[in-house]
């Protein structure tokens, strides 16, 4: 499965399991994978979800593109190759946070289908939400919050998604949210009111 460097790794078996982790939380563990264009709407629905969450006292994280480029990933850019690394590592650190039984949350355009369906192969299965955050590229370009789009039609941003980079949707997304359509706050609902149906969290309290 996974090429290591070194010999003699043993995997530890912790004391505390997984199951004893989400009893004390009181819902499950997992990865929102939030995929769409820039300015589709990833980090302000994943936000609202966030605090929607944490309102009811569950445990939620978000893993964001810009500040993950900070720090995690900082020796990446965006050529396809440091892209599928970015969005690697990015799935091995959501893969550890949902095993601690957290409800992670990641906002990353994740452009190619290959890479999120090698994060979706290191997930235990249902533990991968791939959602994605859908707005045709005119909208996007219209929003254009950083002025990146802009950037990259005079050619200041190169390979940029959508312009002069591809994206490629997912084939089989566990939910679309259609941003074009609905309001961030509808959009934010709905991924909510998707965690109670698949019983992954308990109805909010009033
Ligand atoms: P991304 O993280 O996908 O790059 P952002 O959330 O940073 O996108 O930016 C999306 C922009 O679009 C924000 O300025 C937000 O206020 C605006 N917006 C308008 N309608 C919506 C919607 N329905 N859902 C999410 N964002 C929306």
């Amino acid at each position: 499965m996974s090429q290591t460097k070194s010999s003699h790794i043993v995997w530890h078996h912790h004391t505390v399991t997984r199951e004893e982790r989400e009893k004390i939380a009181g819902h499950k563990g997992c990865t929102i994978w939030l995929t769409g264009l820039s300015a589709s709407g990833k980090s302000t629905i994943g936000n609202l979800l966030d605090a929607a969450l944490a309102e009811q006292g569950l445990r939620s994280f978000i893993l964001d593109g810009d500040n993950v480029r900070h720090g995690l990933n900082r020796d990446l850019g965006f050529s396809p190759a440091d892209r599928t690394e970015n969005i690697r590592r990015i799935g091995e650190v959501a893969k550890l946070f949902t095993e601690a039984g957290v409800i992670v949350i990641t906002a990353f355009i994740s452009p190619y289908r290959a890479d999120r369906d090698q994060v979706r192969a290191i997930m235990k299965a249902g533990d991968f939400l791939e959602v994605l955050v859908d707005a045709p590229l005119a909208v996007c370009e219209q929003r254009d919050p950083k002025g990146l789009y802009k950037k990259a039609r005079a050619g200041e941003v190169k390979e940029f998604t959508g312009i002069s980079a591809p994206y490629e949707a997912p084939e089989k997304p566990e939910l679309v949210l259609r941003t074009g359509d609905h309001s961030a706050e509808e959009c934010a609902q709905q991924l909510y009111d998707h965690l109670v149906r698949a019983g992954y969290i308990a109805s909010p309290k009033a």
